[in-house]
């Protein structure tokens, strides 16, 4: 009887933390001083999904959970399936001493691309093109919608890397060259955290309730500038370029309530980021007034070293001082949490730091509500891949594509194409392959191959549902000329481009157009009237084929909805887009950025043809 009575005691127990009627800093300072050292460092562990069952959530008190690039509950997954597997893990979350929700974070960098049946948005290197606050916020709002509709609460997005040179394997997550498009562009985070209430205190992270997801500034910093573009590699640049190209953008996520900031791989000048107590606690801390958490990237603290987990130890302290608040994916977490302990127990790590760490996680929890709700709405499952976010997909494709060429001469434009027509030829590896057209980071982290991924529209058939029904339209892959020349079309539209890539499998030091597509534009465009449209992360090398071809088309990797190219090839709506990135000519000339002595592209920064819509 008298245990009984105790228990009823401590469960009517009034805990200021869970009212949320109390002030912010009340429920924070209430909340850590219950806290014991191994509760405070498992809110600083982030694991992932395939590891985190149960148990090792209750024991470890772990603080946050990711599905890496592709890691899902189970191929072609459900909304359903994916709210069922977040809160399984966060119901043990909550069944601990203190029931601190965890936050579950995924890559949803162009919608909420893992996931089956989402709507996938252009890759942020057609985004920029668009050069469209607006439109960007409300793609940032349809993401958010798609991330919740799987139980998800946190996106790492968007990355906010200035790509100086195309060779960099991720350049296409970089909205451009530029960084004042790339600042315009951080209109996303309103749109998926939600506006920023009128005056709110600089730096404060904010996040709108249930319908919206905590955003994640990245690659802190420098990401874009590495040396030929290698990945995770050494941007070398004075503090003066460091901060008028590559950190402008966080002074806007920063004062658009961004969350949380991602540690970049890369060093500044050698010295890895992960370990750069001066700009991620001195600069984006003090100076910046930045309150949300800095997390680090996967790995990022094992491979502060190089091999990476050469000296885990020195590699905790380092980036655990620095100023990293969460640690994404240690390679053991065990070991990462041993370590942390007894670099915490001798004083080497202050307790201060640790306190500050964990005050920055609890407050972006309190802030989105997460103790309030902390368990997946079943009500928002009907966003996933809904027809209002796939209309807005097509607009934003209809927006990024650039018109590079038109016609042979200015009075003879090739564009916009006849509806009507007996007969015409598409033709490229890239015009029936849902796969390419999504790029990397999507369903998989390295991109697939092919039609069967998820729900979505091939330009092959979008330009079938486009023409007349009178139209014969003849698929060819990879046409030999005779074929060509003897089949009667009157145009023909040849797509080819990259075969998607992501982090670490990227670079490139050639940036060709991937095997047949050369051997197609010849075959097609030596024959016949053409129009290339290019499906790839960032400009490739043109300048050869340039002039057979009549009319060129830059659709970058437009994602699930290539019904947007049909509709502005054929004329429903006309092409506005205007680059953001420098077409070189050869690879050679790289890298070369607007504003650059020696300028000499194919097609500058900013250029673009424009055609008026049919239905003007
Ligand atoms: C990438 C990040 C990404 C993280 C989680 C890392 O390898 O650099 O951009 O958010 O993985 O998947």
């Amino acid at each position: 009887v008298f245990l009984c009575l105790c228990a009823a005691v401590s469960e009517a127990e009034y805990l200021k933390y869970k009212d949320p009627k109390q002030p912010l800093n009340t429920r924070i300072k209430d909340l850590m001083q219950r806290m014991t050292l191994e509760e405070k460092i498992g809110q600083m562990t982030q694991i992932e999904r395939k590891v985190a069952s149960p148990d090792a959530m209750k024991q470890y008190f772990i603080g946050s959970v990711l599905s890496g690039g592709g890691s899902v509950p189970a191929p072609k997954a459900s909304a359903a399936d994916w709210m069922e597997m977040v809160n399984n893990i966060q119901k043990a979350s909550l069944s601990t001493r203190l029931g601190i929700p965890m936050i579950y974070g995924i890559d949803a960098v162009h919608g909420n691309n893992n996931v089956y049946k989402a709507t996938i948005f252009p890759h942020n290197v057609g985004l920029g093109v668009t050069r469209d606050p607006q439109l960007i916020k409300r793609i940032g709002a349809a993401t958010a919608l798609e991330v919740r509709a799987t139980g998800i609460q946190y996106a790492f997005s968007p990355c906010i890397a200035v790509c100086r040179d195309p060779r960099w394997g991720r350049c296409y997550e970089s909205y451009s060259e530029d960084h004042t498009i790339v600042q315009n562009m951080t209109e996303i985070i309103p749109g998926l955290q939600g506006d920023l209430p009128a005056n709110s205190n600089k730096g404060i992270p904010f996040v709108a309730g249930k319908e919206k997801v905590a955003a994640c500034a990245k690659h802190f910093v420098g990401d874009g500038g590495t040396t030929r573009g290698l990945d995770e590699n050494n941007t070398v640049i004075n503090a003066k370029g460091l901060f008028s190209i590559h950190m402008p953008a966080y002074y806007d996520s920063i004062s658009k309530g961004v969350s949380t900031v991602m540690v970049s791989y890369s060093s500044w000048n050698d010295k890895k980021m992960h370990a750069n107590r001066d700009l991620i606690t001195g600069f984006l801390k003090d100076k910046l007034k930045f309150r949300g958490f800095v997390i680090s990237d996967w790995e990022g603290i094992d491979r502060i070293t190089s091999p990476p987990h050469q000296n885990y130890t020195y590699s905790v302290q380092a980036g655990v001082l620095a100023g990293i608040d969460m640690i994404m994916v240690p390679e053991n977490f065990l070991e990462f949490i041993n370590s942390l302990t007894s670099l915490v127990k001798s004083s080497v790590i202050p307790m201060t730091r640790i306190d500050d760490a964990v005050r920055r996680i609890l407050r972006v929890k309190f802030v989105m509500g997460l103790f309030e709700d902390p368990l997946a709405d079943p009500s928002l499952a009907k966003h996933l891949g809904s027809q209002e976010h796939r209309e807005l997909a097509r607009e934003s494709v209809r927006k990024s594509l650039v018109l590079l060429k038109n016609g042979k001469g200015p009075n003879s434009p090739l564009l916009p194409l006849p509806k009507k027509a007996p007969k015409i030829l598409v033709a490229g590896s890239h015009a029936d392959n849902l796969g390419f057209q999504c790029g990397g980071w999507t369903i998989e982290w390295q991109g697939v191959h092919g039609n069967d991924l998820t729900d979505g529209t091939t330009i092959l058939a979008a330009i079938k549902k486009t023409v007349d029904p009178s139209t014969q339209v003849v698929f060819s892959e990879n046409p030999d000329a005779s074929f060509v020349k003897g089949g009667g079309f009157s145009h023909a539209i040849v797509v080819v481009g990259e075969v998607p890539y992501a982090e670490m499998f990227g670079d490139s030091t050639n940036l060709t157009i991937a095997d047949p597509g050369p051997s197609t534009i010849k075959s097609v465009c030596g024959s016949m009237k053409c129009v290339v449209v290019v499906v790839s992360g960032r400009p490739v090398v043109m300048e050869p084929y340039v002039k057979q071809i009549d009319a060129l088309v830059a659709a970058w990797l437009p994602g699930s909805e290539g019904q947007g190219v049909a509709d502005v090839l054929f004329g429903d709506y006309g092409f506005s887009g205007k680059l953001a990135r420098t077409w070189f000519k050869s690879v050679d000339q790289l890298p070369m950025n607007v504003g650059d002595a020696h300028y000499d592209p194919l097609f500058p920064f900013g250029f673009g043809l424009t055609t008026p819509p049919r239905h003007a």
